[in-house]
């Protein structure tokens, strides 16, 4: 879940990006946040992936209280979520397998869960046959499907997907979004940022729209 109690950030050149947001996405749910440039959604992005704090207010994610989380903690919120980002960041010198493996043997997972895990992630996302290519090797769609399976790799409670579509074609951003739903479908949470009304339009569901930094809808469409 991700909650957040009158957020309000003001950066140091004295823009209020974010103005009294209050909103709250539970376990299980399938949330778009919407807006225009500049309306505050990196700003959101950046307080779940902890690059800044808020000015004021209180935000919770999945049981954590950021505000009081100590450093050394961290990482285990961190272990609750899966980011996907636009531009995928995968790593260029490793293959589909090592690049979803990584994060499990970073956090020192044993190597026979690895074994199972990361082909299994790796099949879910439809990329079965594609496990030893390199990101370069990859269409856009397929490297976000990487993106994707590395964010599920560590079975997170939630996915937080910042712009997942935008460097896709039509075909492939509704299919990111099919399998994102398909996640949504298996219990994981939710989340995601885009500024792609039509996507938004043709899937309906949950939609919080933020303009200027404050929220001005929150309600199901479609
Ligand atoms: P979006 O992601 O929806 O395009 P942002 O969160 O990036 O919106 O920006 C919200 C507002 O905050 C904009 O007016 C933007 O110019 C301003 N802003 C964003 N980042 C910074 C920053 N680091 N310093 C100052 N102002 C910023």
């Amino acid at each position: 879940m991700v909650e957040l109690k009158n957020v309000s950030v003001t950066y140091s050149n004295g823009v209020d990006a974010l103005n009294d947001v209050s909103l709250r996405i539970n376990d299980g749910e399938f949330a778009f946040v919407v807006g225009k440039s500049g309306a505050g959604k990196s700003t959101l992005i950046r307080l779940l992936l902890q690059e800044i704090e808020p000015t004021s207010g209180k935000i919770t994610v999945n049981g954590f209280n950021l505000g009081k989380l100590k450093k050394n903690k961290a990482h285990k919120l961190r272990r609750t979520i899966g980011f996907v980002f636009q531009d995928f960041k995968l790593i260029d010198t490793m293959n589909v397998y090592d690049n979803v493996a990584f994060v499990l043997r970073s956090i020192d997972a044993p190597i026979k869960y690895i074994r199972n895990r990361v082909p299994y992630v790796i099949s879910l996302v439809g990329l079965k046959d594609k496990a030893k290519a390199y990101p370069h090797e990859l269409s856009g769609g397929e490297q976000q499907r990487v993106a994707l399976a590395r964010a599920l790799v560590n079975d997170p409670q939630l996915i937080i997907a910042d712009e997942p579509t935008g460097n896709l074609d039509p075909t492939n951003k509704i299919e990111i979004l099919e399998l994102l739903k398909a996640i949504n479908a298996c219990g994981t949470t939710v989340m995601v940022v885009t500024h792609e009304h039509e996507l938004v339009q043709y899937f309906g569901g949950r939609t919080i729209s933020i303009t200027d930094g404050r929220i001005t809808f929150d309600d199901y469409i479609g």
